[in-house]
């Protein structure tokens, strides 16, 4: 029997990953070795009882004692804290999802590698912050990383078969978000709840927010060149409001490869659970006579600076993807917090990179996660001081 942990279970990856491991046999089919997540423990009970987890973990120690009591009854052992995480990812498990969101799911991913097993990988800020460390951590222990954002499973599946030198040019597709058509004035006024109003796709809070200001089409373009190992210039954004088409790649001989279906994860979930079969998921198959057009456009940078942000990330290596992604959270905090307005997030991410930049630190390869980390501290201090100095 298959062993699997999931975490970040209660989030919105988690949830699309409890109900496909529930679909394809549940606790009958799957032993679950742990099952994480944070504030929501009634339903991380639920879920743990359903496939009848050994262990359940929530991120917070004041939630223990909730967790505990939604518990009662069950042969599920509760555990809290960032510690408790690492000790659940020290239990060995042949297939583990990484769900959960921001730079908090690096250090249980990297941990789960040691094991040898499959790494499913929804937490692109893992390969953003770490991408080098990850790659040859999984290398070293014989694991394997597979991509469940849709882009860059999109990706893997066209190149199936596929020779890595005879690429190219990756292209990855994003819906634009919902201000895609909006003046660079009326961004300024944003709201939440108006940023959170994806087109297309029901995702996180956090995600949503970074797809309106395409921050995460910008850690999206670093995760290609993490997985890949393409250069920089040869992965390309496409606008394409019906997130229909998902990613392409395009080979030597003028040919492109292009991935198709709806906007539903448990497609890229199903893939990373079955791979390298094939199994029947519950996703809605596609109509394209019905759905009549496709339409692609450029993205627009000066809207939306993520993009470039991002290439200078790139170019710069290091500890800049840590630094990039946590100034990014804190921005987004802020937002969320109503302390700063939509438009302004791109300016602190650009403001810490440049005061990080010039004191020397992004450019140095970390040794190991801890560097990373600290980095991650660092950066965060230095976008909270560029959010001061703004007020
Ligand atoms: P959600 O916010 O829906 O869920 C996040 C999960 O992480 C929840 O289980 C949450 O627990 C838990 N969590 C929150 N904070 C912490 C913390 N500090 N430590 C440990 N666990 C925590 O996120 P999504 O499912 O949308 O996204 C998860 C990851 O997948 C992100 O990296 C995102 O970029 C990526 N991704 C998401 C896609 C999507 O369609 N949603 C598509 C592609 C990639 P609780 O809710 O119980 O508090």
């Amino acid at each position: 029997m298959r062993s699997v942990s999931v975490f970040g279970a209660t989030g919105s990856i988690g949830e699309n990953t409890f109900d496909l491991l529930m679909r394809q046999g549940g606790a009958e089919a799957f032993r679950t070795v742990a099952l994480t997540g944070g504030r929501n423990v009634a339903r991380l009970a639920e879920q743990a009882r359903a496939l009848r987890a050994e262990l359940a973990v929530s991120a917070h120690p004041e939630c223990l004692a909730d967790l505990r009591a939604a518990l009662a009854g069950s042969d599920v052992e509760a555990a809290a804290g960032p510690q408790a995480l690492i000790e659940a990812a020290d239990r060995p498990a042949d297939w583990v999802m990484s769900a959960i969101v921001g730079a908090a799911g690096l250090a249980p991913g990297f941990r789960a590698l040691r094991h040898g097993g499959t790494l499913a990988l929804a937490n692109k800020e893992s390969l953003v912050t770490a991408g080098p460390l990850l790659m040859a951590e999984a290398a070293h222990h014989g694991a394997t990383i597979l991509p469940v954002d849709s882009e860059h499973s999109a990706v893997f599946q066209a190149l199936v078969g596929e020779d890595i030198g005879a690429v190219e040019r990756i292209i990855i597709t994003a819906s634009g978000g919902p201000f895609r058509d909006w003046p660079a004035e009326r961004l300024a006024t944003a709201t939440v709840e108006q940023a959170c109003a994806h087109p297309n796709w029901a995702m996180g809070q956090r995600i949503s927010i970074d797809s309106a200001t395409l921050f995460n089409k910008a850690l999206e373009l670093i995760e290609t060149r993490e997985y890949f190992g393409v250069d920089p210039e040869c992965i390309e954004v496409l606008v394409h409001p019906q997130s229909i088409l998902h990613a392409l790649v395009g080979f030597n001989d003028g040919a492109l490869m292009a991935h198709l279906g709806p906007a539903d994860m448990r497609h890229a979930i199903g893939y990373a659970l079955n791979w390298p079969q094939r199994r029947e998921t519950p996703v809605e198959r596609l109509d394209l006579a019905a759905l009549g057009s496709l339409t692609f456009e450029a993205p627009d940078p000066v809207r939306f600076p993520a993009l470039r942000l991002a290439r200078e990330v790139m170019a710069a290596g290091g500890l800049a993807g840590a630094a990039f992604n946590a100034a990014k959270e804190v921005a987004l905090d802020h937002f969320l917090a109503g302390r700063i307005g939509f438009a302004e997030m791109a300016g602190v991410v650009e403001e810490t990179l440049a005061e990080l930049s010039a004191r020397g630190c992004l450019t140095n390869a970390p040794s190991g996660i801890d560097k990373v980390l600290e980095m991650d501290q660092v950066a965060r201090a230095a976008a909270q001081g560029a959010i001061r100095a703004t007020r």
